[in-house]
């Protein structure tokens, strides 16, 4: 994936699941070490970790760019955009996403869903259920199934 396709999946995430324009710039910043993605206070541009695209997978893309479109919208609305406040919160339940920038490291452990690629056999760390009748394997497209935790 390149910045381009991710500029264009930062928008569609902000219009079907936000309902509203993405007006800035996302990219991948290989240089973000502990979080999986950073929201610009000063551009308003999303920077994104490519290490959790390439360990996780697209669930974990989408939850990343969720989350910092809740920062992205909510610091441009004059709200509440920092993870303690109510507006935050509020937000990031409505639209299913994660309360914290999530630390690449971790990911595995917070996940409380794994799914495997019926295809390619690839596994999904996800912290949310993910409707595996529309999401698909990130290397190959084949469909995902669920498997129980260990
Ligand atoms: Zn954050
Ligand atoms: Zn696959």
């Amino acid at each position: 994936m390149n910045n381009d396709a991710l500029q264009a999946l930062v928008e569609a995430i902000a219009r079907d699941d936000f309902g509203r324009t993405f007006k800035h710039h996302a990219y991948f910043n290989r240089r973000l070490r502990t979080t999986g993605g950073r929201y610009l206070l000063g551009s308003h541009d999303i920077e994104v970790n490519p290490k959790q695209y390439e360990a996780f997978g697209e669930a974990a893309l989408i939850d990343i760019i969720k989350h910092e479109l809740c920062h992205y919208f909510l610091h441009l609305d004059k709200k509440g955009y920092q993870h303690r406040d109510a507006d935050f919160k509020a937000l990031s339940k409505r639209v299913g996403a994660p309360r914290f920038c999530a630390p690449i490291e971790s990911y595995a452990s917070r996940a409380n869903y794994i799914y495997v690629c019926t295809k390619c056999h690839t596994e999904y760390m996800r912290i949310r259920k993910v409707n595996t009748s529309r999401m698909r394997c990130g290397k190959c497209g084949g469909r995902l199934k669920e498997i129980t935790k260990q």
